[in-house]
């Protein structure tokens, strides 16, 4: 999978891609990343992309101009991504979506900063407004590094171990997306508490039980909202 990620801030990328489980994924060429800097598609300036908002208000905004000479850029080499709108305005990021985002080919990544985006760009270019949850960050970097990460993890032979990926949080099941059961590992008693005694029992049909009765009972109190409601009568 190719990412293209458009940006004024490239250089926030950089120990994301040198960390960790998305390095390893580079260097074995399951995704493919690159960064644009918006910037350099301004032809004003001192390189500037953003002006003030018409109709007045506070803040800036970004200029069409730039913002859209370098989407068509990024889909000279990627003619078949979608291309992605990072906003808080933008429908919530699910792992659904994850998923399904992580069987596409190519994917570009646009980081709004300022006050957004010319409306125009997103009108004529965008195929798609992701926000990663109902609060307002300064810039579109982070949560374009959220979408990167939950996507490049399901990405086949990824993680060492895929049994993980079926069993984790909002894995999808008859009772609806449940969060993951607590986890625990060595010592078997830490600070007086104790790891609960099933996990030692290796009775692999107890311990699954008990793992989906407490998953159960944390997605019940947590998140209600992800239980399926069953119509009665
Ligand atoms: N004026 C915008 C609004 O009220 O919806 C907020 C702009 S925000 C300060 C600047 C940029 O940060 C946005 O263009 C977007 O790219 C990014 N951003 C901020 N919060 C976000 C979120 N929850 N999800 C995705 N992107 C976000």
């Amino acid at each position: 999978m190719k990412i293209v990620i458009l940006t004024i801030f490239p250089e926030l990328f950089d120990s994301f891609l040198s960390t960790s489980l998305i390095t390893k994924a580079l260097q074995n060429k399951k995704i493919e990343l690159q960064t644009i800097n918006i910037r350099d598609f301004s032809e004003a300036p001192h390189y500037k992309v953003d002006d003030t908002p018409y109709g007045g208000g506070a803040g800036m905004v970004f200029k069409p101009e730039p913002v859209l000479s370098a989407i068509n850029f990024a889909k000279r080499a990627c003619p078949n991504a979608k291309v992605i709108y990072l906003t808080p305005s933008g429908v919530p990021y699910k792992q659904a979506l994850a998923k399904q985002l992580s069987k596409d080919e190519q994917l570009i990544l646009l980081c709004g900063r300022y006050e957004g985006i010319d409306q125009r760009v997103i009108d004529q270019a965008v195929d798609m407004e992701l926000s990663i949850g109902d609060y307002v960050l300064m810039g579109g970097e982070i949560p374009a590094m959220v979408v990167i990460e939950s996507i490049t993890r399901l990405v086949d032979n990824v993680l060492g171990n895929t049994e993980s990926l079926e069993i984790e949080s909002f894995s999808e099941s008859p009772e609806g997306l449940l969060l993951e059961a607590p986890q625990y590992t060595r010592p078997p008693v830490f600070n007086n508490q104790s790891v609960p005694e099933v996990l030692l029992s290796g009775n692999h049909k107890e311990i699954e039980k008990w793992r989906k009765h407490k998953s159960l009972e944390k997605t019940n109190l947590i998140r209600p909202d992800l239980i399926i409601k069953r119509q009665h009568g």
